[in-house]
């Protein structure tokens, strides 16, 4: 894949994923451009300090990468948080925080860029399995990641014509480098848990011409853990009854 004269921009992308989605870009030729709250930035073209829940940090970064860019072939909306759920005191303020982050923004963004989207654009927002299946107590970001899920095939039918709009749906995926037991590993049909970088491949292949064909459809990347049926005393799983 030749990303080469394309820019990409990207969210949250000074670590995890979204670290990997940007040296990705970058080692197949595009520019990047990253807006993170992390001040200690990334290898990129254009590093932005904000948080993606401020309107106005939205409205300077995508002037700045207007300026410097002139057209956007790939967004990637990538940052996420949770701040928890119901269970653990989540607050009105941190659910709609959370909201911002996860969904308002991938929206925002994608309209103030919509003037700047070159032909073939493509749009991939980071969902997660999260969208379809959940732990407790996890309800501020199981509900920004379903929102993101539902965002997607609707950018892709408005946009139609224009530009292309999918998700990704990553399951466990290590962003801190290991410490995981056999099991952790085994459980997945796929034999082990994700890396960034099957993340990041399957961005850049929904982005590029080989994926043309592909809008508003959800990708889940989770090693097969969402198609794995669980009964109890069935390989080795067993039922706990919650305290
Ligand atoms: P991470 O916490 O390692 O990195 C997230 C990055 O986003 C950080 O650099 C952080 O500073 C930045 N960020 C957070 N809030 C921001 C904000 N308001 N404005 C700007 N930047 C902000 O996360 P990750 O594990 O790499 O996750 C990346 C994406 O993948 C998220 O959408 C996450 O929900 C999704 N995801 C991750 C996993 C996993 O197992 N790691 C699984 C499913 C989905």
């Amino acid at each position: 894949m030749d990303f080469t004269n394309k820019t990409a921009v990207i969210t949250g992308g000074a670590n995890g994923i979204g670290l990997c989605i940007a040296r990705e870009f970058r080692k197949h030729g595009a520019k990047t451009a990253v807006i993170d709250t992390d001040p200690k930035g990334c290898d990129c073209d254009l590093f932005f300090l904000g948080d993606i829940a401020d309107e106005d940090a939205l409205t300077a970064f995508t002037a700045e990468v207007a300026a410097k860019f002139g057209t956007v072939d790939c967004l990637i909306n990538n940052a996420c948080v949770s701040r928890r759920g119901i269970l653990s005191g989540c607050g009105y303020d941190d659910f709609l925080y959370v909201q911002k982050v996860g969904v308002a923004a991938p929206y925002m963004l994608t309209k103030l860029l919509l003037p700047y989207f070159a032909r073939g654009a493509s749009v991939v927002n980071i969902a997660s399995s999260r969208a379809f299946q959940s732990q407790s107590d996890t309800e501020s970001y199981s509900a920004a990641k379903g929102g993101i899920v539902a965002l997607t095939h609707a950018l892709a039918v408005s946009l139609a014509g224009r530009v292309r709009v999918n998700s990704i749906s990553p399951g466990w995926i290590d962003t801190t480098g290991g410490g995981f037991s056999a099991a952790d590993h085994a459980q997945h049909p796929a034999g082990r848990v994700g890396k960034p970088i099957d993340i990041a491949k399957a961005v850049l292949y929904l982005c590029s011409e080989d994926a043309g064909f592909i809008t508003g459809e959800n990708l889940t990347v989770d090693g097969g853990m969402n198609k794995l049926m669980v009964y109890h005393g069935d390989h080795g799983w067993s039922y706990g009854e919650k305290a």
